[in-house]
């Protein structure tokens, strides 16, 4: 049996990777869709035959309880709106996949986490990359002291904005940050999944080159962690710089990721030469793998909490910029 799956947000993410990985998926299928733009209902229907009852606009939502086609609702809309429709999912007796960064407060991830619970139902967050594997080397090079004990870490994800300066990326109020919430999570999960470890304390500056673009979020942040084995992780996220890296440096040797966090063109190498793997769909592992820990109720290994874990960090890296000072996690 296949696992049903509704969408609910059909921007740029649903339509260029998670609809064509649904596709390629072995125990769930796309087989909803919740949108508020009708023109775009049409075109979802025939692309994917979806059928006109699996079909849902933001009033209707919380009628999905009856439909016995959806077991999983997937949120991936603007960041601000996570919590409703998280929790709205988890009334309507569904299993939820949030996008990342999980909501814009830990507070608000809390409710989230709540709500799932009390409804019985499993809630993990769109954390493709630890189904991927070069990112998956890395946690086992990293957590498994392969070259010994982790002395650095450095990491830095951001692209060039280059898109529509009314996007809601751009607004606090949808966003909850800029760079830092969109890109430096990445960061932030691969310093935490290569050392194994958590952080337990943020030192933090932001750089803003184009206070009118970034008017009211960050533009580059630049963050120390430090981590109770004695690792030091420098770290950046931005909206003007291209990066895209993972290196961690060890007692006995160095491994990497030179391309890290994108959707496929993993390069990594150690000490000891290039790392070789192929490229697979991450998005169609990642909902495999959910639909198999309901089926087989098993716990999923990006849940909640581990969202949640990545907002009290970033809270506390937009803490240390105000303050100036070191802050604790
Ligand atoms: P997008 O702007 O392309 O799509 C957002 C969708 O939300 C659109 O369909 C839009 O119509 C809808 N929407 C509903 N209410 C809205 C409102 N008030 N304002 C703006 N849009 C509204 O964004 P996206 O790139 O698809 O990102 C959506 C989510 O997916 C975000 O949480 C993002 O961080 C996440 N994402 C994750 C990855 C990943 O690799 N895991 C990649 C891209 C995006």
């Amino acid at each position: 049996k296949k696992l049903g799956v509704a969408l609910v947000g059909l921007g740029n993410y649903s339509t260029h990777q998670l609809a064509p990985a649904l596709q390629q998926c072995e125990h769930c299928y796309l087989a909803g869709i919740v949108t508020g733009t009708p023109a775009k209902e049409k075109i979802w229907a025939e692309k994917y035959s979806i059928p006109q009852k699996n079909i849902y606009n933001y009033q209707n939502f919380d009628s999905i309880a009856d439909n016995k086609d959806i077991d999983i609702v997937y949120v991936v809309l603007p960041v601000a709106m996570h919590k409703e429709y998280t929790i709205r999912a988890a009334r309507a007796g569904k299993h939820v996949i949030c996008e990342k960064p999980m909501a814009v407060s830990v507070a608000d991830c809390r409710e989230m986490i709540d709500a799932c619970k009390k409804a019985n139902k499993m809630l993990s967050i769109g954390y493709r990359l630890h189904f991927e594997p070069f990112n998956m080397e890395m946690m086992r090079l990293g957590q498994k002291r392969v070259f010994g004990n982790i002395i650095k870490i450095n990491s830095s994800n951001g692209f060039i904005w280059g898109g529509d300066p009314n996007a809601w990326r751009l607004k606090k109020a949808l966003a909850g940050g800029g760079g830092l919430m969109d890109m430096g999570v990445y960061v932030i999960q691969g310093a935490r999944y290569t050392t194994g470890e958590e952080p337990l304390s943020v030192s933090a500056r932001e750089i803003k080159t184009n206070p009118n673009l970034f008017k009211e979020v960050d533009e580059t942040v630049v963050w120390e962690m430090k981590f109770p084995g004695g690792a030091i992780a420098n770290c950046r996220s931005s909206y003007n710089e291209n990066a895209n890296f993972l290196r961690a440096e060890a007692q006995k040797g160095w491994f990497e990721l030179s391309e890290a966090y994108r959707y496929g063109g993993m390069v990594g190498a150690t000490t000891n030469g290039s790392m070789s793997f192929s490229n697979i769909n991450q998005q169609a592992a990642q909902m495999d793998d959910f639909a198999q820990c309901i089926m087989q109720n098993k716990p999923t290994r990006v849940p909640g909490e581990m969202g949640l874990q990545d907002i009290r960090i970033v809270e506390a890296i937009y803490r240390s910029i105000v303050s100036g000072k070191e802050e604790r996690v």
